[in-house]
Formats: C-alpha cells, sequence, structure tokens
C-alpha cells in the first residue's frame, strides 16, 4: 500500500511526537552545535512498516516532509529561528550496497554504502533557494535551487506574482544574497574498502554532496557508512549537455564505526578457535611460521613483524598528550634479500594492511596532497595518502627512502604524534594516521658495505630523526653463506615447483592454493602449523580489540634495566643510533604486543625478555655491541685481536637469535667461513674461556659473559 504523498508530513509528525519529543528539546538546546536529529530506521519500523518501507523508496519526499514536521514541532516549541533536519540511520540490510555495486535501478532509492572518504573539497556556502530582482522594477522573485551545478534564474517576472511580466530578454535579474538562503556544502569522494576487494582490482569511488551539517564533517581516511540517495547529471563536453550520465551520492546521514576494525566480523566458534590458538604452548612458533611460509629464514625478522602486527596500546595521557602503541619497523637491505616480499606479504595478513612505494604514483603519496579537481567542479580537494587511508591498521612502504620532500616533511608527526595537519588552498584538516609502518631501503650505493668500516647512517638516504621513530631497523645484507645459501635455493625451487599455474587457474582447470590458505584455520605445511590468512586477521583484529596489557612489575624492571646498562655500556660509543629514551617506549609496545599474543591482560617477563632479545639482536646486527674507535681507525682485518672479536661476536648472535647457549659446532662452522680454520679457533676459544670472556656451560655449548 503506498502512501499518499499529502499524508507524510502528518505520519512524520505523529512519529516525531511519540518517539522524539525529548530528543527534539535537546536539539533545541543544543542548537547550532547540533543541527540534526538521528532517527534510527528501527524505530520507525516498529511504529508503522508500510511507512518505513514508503521511506526507502521515496526518501526525496520524506525527508522534505520530516524536515518540514520538525521545523513546525520546534516552532510550536516556540524556537522557529531553529533550522534542523532529520537523519534517518541504522538502514536495515537490503538498503546496503558496494560503490561498485551503484548502478541507475537504484536511482531514487534510500540506499546504504560502506566506504572510506578519500577526497573532501573546502566547504563553499551554496544557494540553497535564491532571491532575484528584476533590474526593470525591482520586483523579487524566489526560486529554489536543487542543482549545484547551475543557478536558476527567473524566466519571467510574473505579473501574478506582483511583476512587471517583463521576460528575460528584456530585463536582468540580480541575485540578492543577503535575502537567499544560502548552506553549506561539500564534495566527498567515498570509495570501497580495500578489504573488500579480491587481488588487483582497483577501488571503486563516487562522487558525493554533502550539505547542510554535514559538510566539513568528514576527513580525508575516515571509514564511515554514508546513507543517501542517488542523482544523476549528464556530462558536459563543450558546454553541451550529452546523453551519457554522472552517478552521484546525496548524502543524507552519515554513521562512524563505533567499534574499531569493525569489518572484521568474529563468528562465535572463531573466536573459541583463537582462544585454543592462544592457549597454545607454540603459539609463538605457529604465528611467526605463518609470516612469509614462502620466504626462507628470518626467524628474528619474522618474530618482530608478528609483534608488529599485534602492537602495543595506544594510550592518552592526563595531559593531552598521547603515547604511540604502534610498533614501526625498518628492513634496510641489499637488494633481492625478499625485503619487498615480506612487506607485500605482511600488507595481506594484516587488518587494514596496505601496500605502497614512497615512489607512488598518485599525488596523494604517502601523506596527503592537494588537488584541483574537475569532477568536484574544479575545487581545490584534499586526498588522502596511504597512512591515512590505512589508519588502524598497517602501512607497508616499499622504497622507502625515495619518498618525496612532501612526505619526508610530514612523516615524523606522521609516524610519532600519528597524525597529519595540513592547511592548504583554504582546505584545514587533520588526518589520523594510526597505522604501524613497515618500511624498507635500500642502500645509497646499491650494496651495503660494513657497518664497521663506514656507519650504516652514511649508507641509506634517511636522516637520523627519521630514523629513531623506527622502534626496530634490521640490516639484512646479501652475504655468500654456503649453507644458508643451498638451503635458501632449494627452498625457492620447492616453492616454485609447488606453486600452480597462474593460466590454469584462470582458465578453471586448477584451483587457487591460496583461495584455501586464506581460509582453512590452521593447518600443517612441510611440517610446520601455519594458520590461514582469514584467521591471522581475525586474530588481529580479536586480540586488538580485546586485549590491552599492561606490564609486570619484574617486566618493568627488566627493560629499565637493559636500557640503564645499555646506555652505560654505549656511553663512549660515537655511533648516532646511541639508545635514547624513546627506545624505552619501543620495548614497552613489544613487550605488550607479545602478551597480547597471548591474550593475557599482563606483559610478564618473559614477554619484556622477548622484546629485549629482539632490541638487541638489531641493535648488534646494526652496530655491533662494544664496537669502538680502534676498530674504525685500524680496520685491520685477520689479527689476533680481530680474531678474538669475531668468535665472541659470533657466539653473541647465535645466542641472541636462539634464545639459548651456541652450539660449539656452529660456532666452529662459522668461524670457518670466515677464514679462520677449526684448529685456531678452538685455541681461541680456550683462551676467551680462561679470562673470563666465554663461558662454556657444556662442552658442546658457549655463552658470552653477560
Ligand atoms: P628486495 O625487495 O629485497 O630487493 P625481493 O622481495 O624483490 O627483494 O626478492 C627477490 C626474490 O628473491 C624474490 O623472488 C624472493 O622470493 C627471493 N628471495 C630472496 N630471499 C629469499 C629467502 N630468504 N627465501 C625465499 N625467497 C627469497
Ligand atoms: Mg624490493
Amino acid at each position: 500500500m503506498t502512501i499518499q504523498e499529502f499524508d507524510l508530513p502528518a505520519r512524520w509528525r505523529s512519529l516525531l511526537t511519540e518517539h522524539f519529543s525529548e530528543a527534539i528539546h535537546n536539539v533545541q538546546m543544543s542548537w547550532p552545535e547540533k543541527q540534526s536529529l538521528d532517527v534510527s530506521y528501527r524505530v520507525i519500523e516498529s511504529f508503522d512498516p508500510d511507512f518505513a518501507i514508503d521511506i526507502v523508496e521515496h526518501p526525496e519526499l520524506n525527508t522534505q516532509a520530516a524536515n518540514t514536521a520538525i521545523g513546525l514541532l520546534l516552532t510550536e516549541m516556540g524556537a522557529g529561528n531553529i533550522v534542523a533536519f532529520i537523519r534517518i540511520v541504522d538502514l536495515p540490510p537490503d538498503c546496503s550496497r558496494t560503490v561498485r555495486q551503484l548502478r541507475s535501478e537504484d536511482l531514487g532509492l534510500m540506499i546504504s554504502v560502506e566506504a572510506i572518504a578519500t577526497r573532501i573539497s573546502g566547504v563553499r556556502p551554496r544557494t540553497y533557494e535564491g532571491t532575484f530582482e528584476c533590474v526593470a522594477c525591482g520586483h523579487r522573485t524566489r526560486i529554489s535551487q536543487p542543482n549545484e551545478q547551475e543557478l536558476i534564474e527567473p524566466v519571467e517576472c510574473f505579473e501574478i506574482d506582483g511583476g512587471c511580466s517583463r521576460r528575460k530578454g528584456q530585463t536582468r535579474f540580480v541575485q540578492r544574497i543577503e535575502e537567499s538562503i544560502l548552506i553549506d556544502s561539500q564534495f566527498i569522494e567515498l570509495q570501497e574498502p580495500p578489504e573488500n576487494l579480491r587481488g588487483g582490482i582497483q577501488p571503486e569511488r563516487i562522487l558525493c554532496i554533502a550539505e547542510h551539517d554535514l559538510a566539513g564533517k568528514l576527513n580525508p581516511g575516515d571509514r564511515v557508512t554514508a546513507n543517501g540517495m542517488l542523482f544523476v547529471r549528464s556530462q558536459r563536453k563543450s558546454g553541451k549537455e550529452t546523453p551519457i550520465f554522472d552517478i552521484f551520492l546525496r548524502i543524507h546521514s552519515i554513521e562512524r564505526e563505533e567499534i574499531p576494525l569493525e569489518e572484521i566480523q568474529i563468528s562465535d566458534e572463531e573466536e573459541h578457535e583463537i582462544k585454543e590458538l592462544a592457549r597454545r604452548e607454540d603459539v609463538y612458533d605457529i604465528l611467526k611460521q605463518s609470516i612469509a611460509p614462502s620466504i626462507f629464514g628470518m626467524n628474528p625478522q619474522k618474530e618482530s613483524l608478528m609483534l608488529q602486527l599485534f602492537g602495543g596500546v595506544s594510550g592518552k595521557n592526563a595531559d593531552g598528550t598521547r603515547v604511540r602503541g604502534d610498533i614501526h619497523i625498518l628492513l634496510m637491505g641489499d637488494p633481492g634479500v625478499a625485503k619487498s616480499q615480506l612487506l607485500s606479504y605482511m600488507s595481506e595478513i594484516s587488518p587494514r594492511g596496505r601496500f605502497t612505494s614512497g615512489m607512488s604514483a598518485s599525488a596523494a603519496g604517502l601523506t596527503a596532497a592537494a588537488v584541483q579537481d574537475s569532477t568536484a567542479d574544479g575545487r581545490w580537494t584534499l586526498e588522502a595518502g596511504a597512512l591515512a587511508l590505512a589508519d588502524l591498521g598497517l602501512a607497508a612502504i616499499d622504497e622507502f627512502d625515495k619518498m618525496n620532500e612532501n612526505d619526508r616533511s610530514s612523516m615524523h608527526e606522521a609516524m610519532e604524534q600519528q597524525r597529519i595537519s595540513i592547511s592548504k588552498a583554504g582546505i584545514n584538516a587533520t588526518l589520523s594516521t594510526r597505522c604501524a609502518i613497515l618500511a624498507a631501503a635500500n642502500p645509497k650505493s646499491g650494496r651495503f658495505q660494513s657497518v664497521s668500516e663506514v656507519p650504516f647512517t652514511n649508507q641509506i638516504n634517511l636522516k637520523p630523526p627519521l630514523l629513531s621513530r623506527f622502534d626496530i631497523i634490521w640490516l639484512l645484507t646479501d652475504e655468500p653463506q654456503q649453507d644458508k645459501d643451498k638451503m635458501i635455493a632449494n627452498h625457492i625451487i620447492e616453492t616454485r615447483m609447488s606453486a600452480t599455474s597462474e593460466l590454469l587457474i584462470d582458465q578453471g582447470g586448477a584451483t587457487d592454493p591460496s583461495r584455501k590458505s586464506n581460509q582453512a584455520g590452521v593447518t600443517k605445511h612441510a611440517g610446520l602449523h601455519i594458520v590461514g590468512r582469514d584467521l591471522m586477521r581475525k586474530y588481529i583484529a580479536y586480540a586488538k580489540r580485546n586485549v590491552h596489557p599492561k606490564l609486570t612489575e619484574d617486566a618493568r624492571k627488566s627493560i629499565v634495566d637493559f636500557y640503564v646498562e645499555t646506555r652505560r655500556k654505549g656511553g663512549e660509543q660515537t655511533d648516532s643510533v646511541a639508545i635514547t629514551a624513546r627506545s624505552i617506549e619501543g620495548l614497552y609496545r613489544l613487550a605488550q604486543a607479545s602478551a597480547r599474543i597471548r591474550l593475557s591482560d599482563e606483559a610478564t617477563i618473559e614477554d619484556s625478555n622477548r622484546a629485549i632479545r629482539l632490541v638487541s639482536l638489531w641493535r648488534y646486527d646494526l652496530m655491533g655491541e662494544d664496537y669502538d674507535e680502534t676498530t674504525i681507525n685500524s680496520g685491520k682485518k685477520g689479527n689476533a685481536r680481530n680474531r678474538e672479536r669475531t668468535i665472541v661476536e659470533i657466539v653473541r648472535r647465535l645466542t641472541l637469535e636462539t634464545g639459548e647457549n651456541a652450539l660449539l659446532i656452529d660456532v666452529l662452522n662459522e668461524s670457518e667461513q670466515l677464514q679462520i680454520s677449526r684448529d685456531v679457533a678452538e685455541d681461541i676459544i680456550e683462551r676467551l674461556n680462561r679470562d673470563g670472556t666465554l663461558f662454556r656451560p657444556s662442552y658442546e655449548t658457549l655463552s658470552t659473559a653477560r
């Protein structure tokens, strides 16, 4: 049963008086900060189902009637000066569309899309109802202006209204701005969220118009559900209309996400599965192995990436400052050590992961840019870059050292304060960039030279202040190591052999193995337990939403001790990344992330030790431990002092990598590769053991004297 148009204001009136009289009173009290009243569709449905259906089918008429009704009610309450709007929210599921699905059959219906705002234009007033004066007789005509692109002028100074009846050619009409009604209006570009896309497809976008109090409400990067009506405009070519239309969305109401990472839904069974997994003793191994299983080795690196996915807890201090919880990691290394592969994998398993390059082709780059947009009537618009779009997720940035100057200058703020303030071309906005950053960078000279000869800070096109924003910096060099090389080669060839032909998949002759591993929970693969990507993403989202660990007394103490000790040892050190107070926060975050994996609200000594082990390891790889002036100056290789140092370093590295004492056999093997024969190495180990530099807990094992 359809409802007659003239019936609508009365229906709205009774709905509002029955269910919303108090809310309307609140609007009156808080106007003009709040200029609209949210009406839940569910309330309308239970009030009158036919009425509810009519709203979805005839949204334009209904919103007009609703606004008239609230206007009248406010006038009756003695608040006639207030202009307020009804905004219908919580639309039913059958209204929801993806940006991709928006088609002409949806024209005129109320629809709802989940999207990210990618661009916003400046807010400008537009004529909503124009008052025009006839220059011949001075009579004024009012004309409402539904069209944003074109001002409609009177065609005649109508006699019935009291005008002089002159037509357009015989007189001129001048708009009286002070008597016209102007409203704020803004163009917003919405993009479908990337997680709904199957790999490689470009996300689709739709241009929207937000008016009245909705203008200026969104920032690029915001995730919203936008409700509204589609409308079309014919495309113009050299000033003439063509039969082709552009589709726009007139936004009626906006709902923001209420729980973080709302797009990731976790069923009861999945929650159960996650909890089971978190209880397992080998959960850390399983998760670590699940990061890029096709990439061989890199265990400490993968362990740190696992912590990065979960992240620490962001917090607010009483003084209004904010503590970052996200863990930033930099992979610095020679070409061909699988940096890009790791990045791309991480962007796929992280909720809201994004992969970009510092040399990004898009104008917005990593942070944001103001561009002049032809679709938004040539207005300046602010476009969000990769970091804003990855808000609450992970941004994997390849070729980080090649980012442009604009990004370089806003990157400090984006990484530490996790926001970018922009004031460009009349648009002022603050974008949130609350994401973890995983960056990769190559050395300036093509390959890294030994860091004991040239400090790494001279080998890379990134300045120390920016480097110090990273919690972890891994140095990945591509040195020939027979055993390892052989294993990598075998691993790569095995992976290649077990891959399925892409063409066969496309032709339907084979199933896509990544689809299967996407959906599966925990599977066994070449003897290793692997968590599927879907479950991984849900696990991370679940932990981020529900677990906010604090450090135990012991854990806290161990971090403080480590810091004080490292500072003491680094006192004489001349290297540029001395440990700073900032790294305490880094350790704190890593320990929290480690506890999050167990879904534990307490970060224990086990967690802080994991953090300390990883931090000592990267610092050691990058700078050596007690790296002193004499080694830089002499640069002598192969003398006794250097051989001793080399062996101590091997033992220390192996201990850090495994978390256990080093095996004698491994130490001897590694020494041999560095041209220290077994016999000589055993002699040196004897000597070091005697003078207390190395410990020998058993005949086969070694540890450093720390
Ligand atoms: P980068 O970005 O560091 O220059 P890429 O990610 O492009 O390197 O990797 C180059 C190739 O080498 C990739 O095909 C990668 O799979 C392979 N590769 C390098 N190291 C490993 C490894 N440890 N395990 C498996 N594959 C590797
Ligand atoms: Mg690369």
